[in-house]
């Protein structure tokens, strides 16, 4: 979508590293206005110093979890209240978790891939849809190619990302022409996602290794096919579907 954002409201979840974080600068560098959400406040407000900088009308941070519905809500009143409007939301918050079905003791360990990936994209969305109606505005949603490619140990995250696929193409169908949906899939792109890194209850970043051995070995030429900063313009020039190819 190559529509011009200067001064428009953009949402971002999942905007304190990788793909969201560069995404945050492309749109600040285009004259947006924006509200970064995830979980680690201060990366976020790094980000929105940085956006201040490269041209951003205005960054407010939202300290959230998206698999708590009562965050998502709060996103999305904190956006309203600061700007009195929202023009784009930008659905990226997600996280990977590796498991092989057959080995996980207990298999409800495996949800919060879900509840984060697909339920937190679904109830900030469903929280949204009210004052993008009003705006005419847009979804952009980070599903991705693993949708169609079965990686092992990856089964949730992959069905997380083809459930995320298929309920927003259902409901660009059922919102009608007044909001937009862009789906993005990207291929492997170099992020602390791809480094095996994790959010500790502690709230630093460590590298967990069967996470990280686990990504190595489904980058099939040894190779990732790009950085989050690479591929934001693709997503920004693009409209409906927007693949970046691994
Ligand atoms: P990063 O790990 O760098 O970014 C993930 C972002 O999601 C972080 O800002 C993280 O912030 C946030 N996040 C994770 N859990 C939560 C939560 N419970 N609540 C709120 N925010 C959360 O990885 P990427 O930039 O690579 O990933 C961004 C999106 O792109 C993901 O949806 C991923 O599935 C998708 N994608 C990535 C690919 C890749 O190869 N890297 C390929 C295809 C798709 P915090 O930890 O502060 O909460």
């Amino acid at each position: 979508f190559s529509e011009d954002v200067a001064g428009k409201v953009v949402l971002i979840t999942g905007a304190s590293s990788g793909i969201g974080e560069h995404l945050a600068y492309e749109y600040a560098k285009r004259g947006a206005c924006l509200v970064l959400a995830a979980r680690r406040e201060r990366s976020l407000r790094e980000v929105a110093d940085l956006c201040m900088e490269l041209g951003s009308l205005d960054a407010i941070v939202v300290g959230a979890d998206v698999s708590k519905v009562e965050d998502c809500q709060r996103i999305v009143d904190a956006t309203i209240s600061h700007f009195g409007r929202l023009d784009h939301l930008v659905n990226n918050a997600g996280i990977v978790g590796v498991s092989a079905v057959e080995d996980a003791e207990d298999i409800t360990k495996m949800r919060p891939v879900m509840d984060i990936n697909f339920w937190g994209s679904v109830y900030t969305t469903r929280f949204a849809i009210p004052h993008l109606r009003n705006t005419q505005g847009r979804i952009v949603v980070m599903s991705s190619s693993a949708a169609w490619l079965p990686a092992p140990r990856e089964t949730i995250y992959n069905a997380s990302k083809a459930a995320m696929l298929s309920f927003f193409d259902t409901l660009r169908v059922e919102l009608g022409s007044d909001i937009k949906i862009t789906i993005v899939t990207p291929g492997l792109i170099e992020s602390e996602f791809i480094k095996g890194k994790v959010l500790t209850k502690e709230g630093e970043m460590k590298v967990d290794q069967e996470l990280r051995d686990v990504q190595v070995n489904v980058i099939p030429v040894g190779t990732v096919g790009g950085t989050a900063k690479s591929i934001v313009n693709s997503v920004l020039r693009g409209d409906r579907y927007v693949t970046v190819p691994a």
